[in-house]
């Protein structure tokens, strides 16, 4: 009993040495990265704003993981969700979709192009999938699981369960859109889902940065820091 005080002071002194091993990663984890592109980094057709911000964190939490999956937005020219696709409508504006409302966009990761690419500084060689969403050019995909009609599949989630992954960590572009709809499958998928928040920036349209953490919430997805992952 003489102990737990001097214990308790080493806590509060050290807070991040406890949250550690509440996250220690190992074979069945894996991190995927969403949307590490030059079209959501500043000066990109669909900026994120400090985008960019998240690449030495994203690098280096690439470092812990066994398991990665980089995620690639890879659209064709002419997708349904470019507002230059629908006349008279401007970027941000909703329009209705057979499968549900759709924000539309700026022109963005069209396939092949220099904005498509990932960002020069993003550096996880060892990924072992880049997984492209958007293709079909009348659906869009923010999660790397479903694309947004939410039935149609991309594959990812019969890759992470032939890998035995259990527990998906989430970072990348942006927050409240392809993070929060690929957080969302993913839990609906059956897999324990945490957010990286400081490997991630958002959009912020009409509140989605506010909707996206309620729906973390709801859904018990914690968002976490990066420095409290252990290898
Ligand atoms: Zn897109």
């Amino acid at each position: 009993m003489r102990n737990a005080p001097a214990e308790a002071d080493q806590n509060t002194k050290h807070p991040e040495a406890k949250l550690a091993a509440s996250y220690v990663i190992g074979y069945h984890d894996a991190l995927l990265v969403v949307d590490v592109q030059n079209d959501f980094c500043p000066d990109g057709a669909l900026a994120v704003a400090r985008g960019d911000e998240v690449l030495p964190t994203v690098n280096q939490l690439g470092k812990t993981f066994r398991n990665v999956v980089l995620t690639q937005d890879w659209h064709p020219a002419g997708h349904l969700s470019f507002a230059s696709a629908h006349p008279g409508r401007a970027p941000h504006d909703v329009i209705a979709m057979p499968y549900g409302p759709q924000v539309l966009w700026p022109d963005h990761c069209v396939q092949g192009t220099p904005g498509a690419a990932f960002h020069r500084d993003l550096q996880i060689p060892h990924a072992g999938l880049v997984l492209r969403k958007g293709l079909d050019p009348a659906i869009d995909s923010y999660s790397a699981l479903y694309e947004n009609d939410r039935t149609t599949p991309t594959g990812l989630t019969g890759y992470l369960r032939e890998r035995g992954i259990r527990r998906l960590f989430l970072a990348g572009l942006a927050l409240d859109f392809c993070v929060r709809y690929s957080a969302e499958d993913a839990v609906r998928e059956g897999f324990a889902v945490v957010v990286v928040e400081d490997a991630c920036r958002g959009i912020d349209v009409q509140g989605s940065i506010a909707a996206a953490r309620a729906s973390f919430a709801a859904l018990g997805v914690p968002c976490i820091a990066a420095a409290t992952l252990a290898a």
